[in-house]
């Protein structure tokens, strides 16, 4: 949690906005880390249990691979980065994002997962304050910031992200931040039930599946944040987004109809949207439908 002086942050609002962008900067670049070697990690222990179940050997022992080992290096060459390198923002701008050693190219989304986890502390903040409310809505956008990259590179929204932070959009509504609390185990399980149902019924109906069961959970997460009130705002703006985007794609022929595309990066945007306007936003609708 945020602990600054309200005061002054007053009186010296860049100080506390660059204290809060460098704040933004390294959880973005341990989050880059994240999107890497998360899906990774997964899959190996998803290896191993279903060996496991199948009663063949164990995977031939693979070099140690988790959150800290090994240190970070280039993902072609496996050179070690240096330490000036290895600053948030500024090493891939050093490095004009390539590596140092055999200049293969880093990929640019790691560089755009640290400014958008930067730009997500600074409107946090000036949005909310530095307030809880503020701190909160800083560490749903990292969640969703590594959600949304996760599922664009491996179409998976890992249960290890969606459940903790389920469960934490409860607890931080037990004292109402965001909703009431009724309002907000309504909205986990209302969520999780409403997508399930659609799922089930539209595999029902055309023998396909339309989502990853991860959309369940994820939307769940949203109402445990949100409370029901805002999930059909949610859901609109998400569907909506992701049909724009999906039509543009295969308009420009760089997608097919039957290719699946991952919708959790949509319902992600979402809710981090419907944290700061969803109220204003539906009230605008509302105006907009009834006169
Ligand atoms: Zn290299």
């Amino acid at each position: 949690m945020i602990t600054m002086n309200p005061t002054s942050f007053a009186s010296d609002p860049v100080a506390a906005y660059l204290v809060v962008g460098i704040i933004g900067a390294v959880v973005g670049s341990f989050l880059s880390m994240l999107v890497y070697r998360l899906p990774i990690i997964l899959k190996r222990e998803w290896e191993r249990d279903c060996r496991e179940a199948l009663a063949l050997p164990p995977p031939e022992k693979a070099e140690t691979f988790n959150i800290a080992w090994p240190a970070s290096h280039c993902p072609q060459c496996r050179a070690p980065l240096k330490l000036r390198d290895n600053i948030p923002l500024f090493g891939f701008l050093l490095l004009r994002g390539r590596c140092r050693h055999c200049s293969a190219s880093i990929p640019r989304q790691y560089f755009l997962i640290e400014v958008l986890t930067t730009f997500a502390a600074l409107v946090s903040v000036a949005h909310f304050g530095l307030t809880p409310r503020g701190a909160g809505a800083f560490l749903l956008g990292a969640a969703l910031i590594t959600l949304t990259f996760i599922d664009m590179r491996e179409q998976i929204l890992p249960d290890t992200i969606t459940l903790p932070f389920l469960w934490l959009g409860l607890l931080v509504n037990r004292g109402g931040l965001y909703a009431s609390l009724d309002s907000a185990v309504l909205g986990a399980a209302g969520a999780y039930v409403f997508l399930w149902l659609v799922f089930h019924a539209f595999r029902l109906a055309t023998g396909k599946e339309g989502m990853g069961q991860g959309d369940f959970k994820l939307f769940a997460l949203g109402g445990a944040w949100l409370g029901w009130q805002l999930l059909p705002f949610v859901l609109l703006f998400a569907s909506l987004a992701g049909a724009l985007y999906g039509g543009t794609l295969i308009l420009t022929r760089r997608l097919t109809r039957s290719t699946p595309m991952p919708f959790g990066p949509f319902l992600c945007a979402a809710i981090w949207l419907a944290l700061f306007y969803g109220w204003p936003l539906m009230a605008l609708y509302l105006r907009g439908t009834h006169g």
